[in-house]
């Protein structure tokens, strides 16, 4: 409504910026991820087929592990768009700042976190 896209935000959010680094983070480590994917792949012809697919595996539970942290980070970001940061999604209390601190990322309050 009154957003004016390109000035600078009204106040300056540490969350803001660590879940951005924690994004890049994230993009970079899946970009390296993927690159090493392809230098196997070519490099690899005499390599033993089973070892590989190994490999494989294990590079792609790491990659899918690392997109789950992403997304979670690409929400968290929405969420301070939204103003809904901070809040837990399955009481809607404060998730609160030691929790947040450690995990900016943070879906959940202490109580809804398990399970
Ligand atoms: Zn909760």
């Amino acid at each position: 409504m009154s957003n004016n896209p390109g000035s600078a935000p009204e106040t300056h959010d540490p969350s803001r910026d660590e879940l951005r680094a924690e994004e890049t983070r994230l993009e970079a480590r899946l970009g390296e991820l993927h690159a090493g994917d392809l230098a196997e792949t070519q490099d690899d012809n005499f390599a033993d087929g089973g070892q590989v697919a190994a490999e494989q595996d294990e590079i792609m539970a790491l990659a899918s592990d690392l997109r789950t942290q992403l997304d979670d980070v690409q929400r968290a970001l929405g969420k301070l768009d939204a103003g809904t940061y901070g809040i837990c999604e399955a009481c809607g209390e404060p998730i609160g700042d030691d929790r947040l601190e450690a995990m900016p990322a943070a879906r959940f309050c202490m109580l809804h976190v398990a399970g």
